[in-house]
């Protein structure tokens, strides 16, 4: 049976998405290195370990398995370190892809979904943020997944690739059953440190800033549900032959940094401790996506459109999780 690689799949989005092909029906292979993913997050598939950067052990899984596609959540990910060091993003997320690709066009497979972002747009000069809007990323992580995108588009003419790359907005909850969800170490999102704080694992969450031009001060994101997202990929995977380019994934609805919280300690049920600090450099005030044409391409709809909803599956990962 023909397999989908997902690169990546140990980690957050990635473990969502294998869970979703796999109840789909999808026979799928995960490949990760583990520096940030969690075997645990793996289950009914073969988890491969191997590095991006060892392109033979790359070649391997490819010789190993009847390949068909490939989805490719391998990449690291926090601002502020792409920011301090460059040099360990653009080897890995850039030279990394680089050596996929190589393997991939190598045994003949030509088919790939990406993980791209919202942060290849950088500071929005309008909203909601369509495809068509320019990018001009601020931050070296948002340059890396922006060089990413141009190689698929030169890839695509020269070699015939067939790629789609995903623009998430902020990925957030966790699978209805709590098995997975998300867990990076150290935690610097938002969802996560809030129902910390809740939990009293940390002292408080820290609000970055309220004194931006939006209606109560604090900054507003666009946070789509990872198991939106996973659905999202499979529909990408499924129209591969039919378009190649770059889509939008939110909701659409802008949420601010103390309606989170608040809607946590609704949730919960119980108060949140926070105090306000100075605005976190390269946070634009506000981000949300138009996702017409990801309903139009993809034939998707994120399911969960009330933040509640999502704060509640994060909720219940964060009292169970086992990793
Ligand atoms: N944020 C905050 N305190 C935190 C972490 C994040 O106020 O401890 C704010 C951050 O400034 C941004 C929003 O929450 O406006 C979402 O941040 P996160 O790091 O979760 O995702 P990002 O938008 O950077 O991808």
């Amino acid at each position: 049976m023909k397999k989908i690689l997902v690169v990546g799949g140990a980690g957050y989005i990635g473990s969502h998405t294998l869970r979703h092909l796999v109840h789909k029906g999808y026979g799928c292979v995960a490949l990760d290195n583990l520096s940030c993913g969690h075997k645990e997050a793996v289950d009914d598939v073969p988890l491969e370990m191997a590095d991006l950067l060892d392109k033979s052990s790359l070649k391997n899984v490819f010789d190993k398995y009847d390949i068909n596609a490939v989805i490719h959540f391998a990449a690291f990910s926090l601002v502020g370190e792409s920011v301090s060091n460059p040099q360990k993003y653009y080897q890995n997320n850039v030279c990394g892809t680089l050596n996929l690709l190589d393997v991939m066009l190598g045994h003949n497979v030509k088919k790939i979904v990406f993980s791209s972002t919202c942060a290849t747009y950088g500071n929005p000069q309008y909203l909601p943020m369509d495809e068509k809007h320019p990018q001009n990323p601020i931050n070296p992580y948002g340059q890396t997944k922006l060089v990413i995108e141009k190689i698929f588009g030169d890839y695509a003419s020269a070699y015939g690739l067939k790629y789609i790359a995903l623009r998430y907005f902020n990925a957030a909850g966790a699978s209805t059953d709590a098995k997975i969800g998300e867990s990076h170490n150290p935690e610097s999102h938002l969802i996560p440190l809030v129902l910390k704080a809740i939990k009293g694992e940390r002292e408080c969450v820290k609000i970055f800033g309220n004194d931006y031009d939006t209606p109560d001060g604090t900054c507003l994101r666009d946070y789509i549900h990872v198991d939106d997202l996973a659905e999202a990929h499979r529909s990408a995977l499924e129209k591969l032959d039919a378009y190649q380019g770059f889509i939008n994934l939110g909701t659409g609805v802008p949420t601010s940094v103390l309606e989170i919280i608040t809607a946590a300690e609704r949730v919960t049920q119980k108060k949140c401790p926070a105090v306000v600090e100075g605005r976190r450099p390269g946070d634009p005030a506000r981000l949300y996506a138009d996702n017409l044409k990801a309903q139009e391409i993809l034939k998707w709809k994120p399911q969960y459109t009330n933040i509640e909803d999502i704060i509640r599956t994060a909720w219940n990962w964060e009292v169970n999780r086992k990793f």
